[in-house]
């Protein structure tokens, strides 16, 4: 039935491309704009400040979503050492999706399958309804994308929108990390932890200039927080 679908989808798409290239864009743009202006707005804070590379957050996730061997949702890069010995010290950042509000990988994305959640402001995929064409991989500024080797869909970090996040739980990145480095929740509520860590906090995003809107916020490290 699955096959059957994305065959259907395929055959659709090969049509669409016979079109002309503004008419798909104003199709697709036209369905991405109804989905707009979410009641919930999740967002992510990093504090790499806290953060001690220990990569338990990749592990979780792996774990959590099934991401098969070789692919990752979520990776945390590390840098250095700085310094001079013995006072020398890492830097670590995280990389995976920014969940932005206007979202290349969703403009282009000829199936729908690529989506934003109108409940949540997640940015997600439908595998269903991929037929891996790539043009979300291709337009993606922060390179994160990827195709399941497993579900030859393309892939990637949906705040665990479809596992832990369904049972009222944390993603499980967060719920994972040991030292709190990972604040997530709902930029709408100005109760919730991560409107309160915003306040307080001086914090950065990626690629803003692009207008991507991204919603995957950096407590940017200091020298010297974590040492060797
Ligand atoms: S970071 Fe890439 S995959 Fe994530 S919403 Fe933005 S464009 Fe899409
Ligand atoms: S590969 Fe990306 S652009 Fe192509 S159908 Fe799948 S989600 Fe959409
Ligand atoms: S689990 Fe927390 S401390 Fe460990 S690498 Fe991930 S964000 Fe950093």
């Amino acid at each position: 039935m699955e096959n059957s679908k994305r065959r259907f989808l395929k055959g659709t798409c090969a049509l669409l491309a016979g079109a002309s290239g503004a008419t798909l864009l104003a199709t697709v743009s036209a369905s991405n704009e109804a989905k707009a202006d979410p009641s919930v707005k999740y967002a992510l804070i990093h504090d790499e400040t806290k953060c001690i590379g220990c990569k338990a957050c990749e592990v979780a996730c792996r774990e959590t979503n099934h991401v098969p061997e070789g692919v990752a949702r979520l990776k945390i890069e590390q840098t250095g050492p700085y310094g001079e010995y013995p006072n020398q010290f890492y830097h670590f950042s995280r990389k995976s999706c920014q969940h932005c509000e206007d979202a290349p990988c969703v403009n282009v994305c000829p199936t729908g399958a690529a989506f934003i959640d109108k409940e949540t402001g997640i940015v997600s995929v439908d595998a269903w309804k991929c037929v891996g064409c790539q043009y979300c991989i291709a337009a993606c500024p922060y390179k994160i994308r990827f195709i399941n080797p497993v579900t030859h869909a393309a892939d990637k970090c949906d705040f665990c929108r479809e596992t832990n996040l369904a049972q009222g739980k944390q993603p499980a990145c967060v719920a994972a990390c040991p030292t709190k480095a990972l604040v997530f929740g709902n930029l709408k509520d100005p109760t919730s932890q991560v409107v309160q860590v915003l306040k307080a906090n001086p914090t950065q995003r990626a690629k803003v200039d692009l207008g991507t809107r991204p919603k995957l916020f950096r407590i940017v490290a200091k020298s010297g927080e974590v040492a060797i």
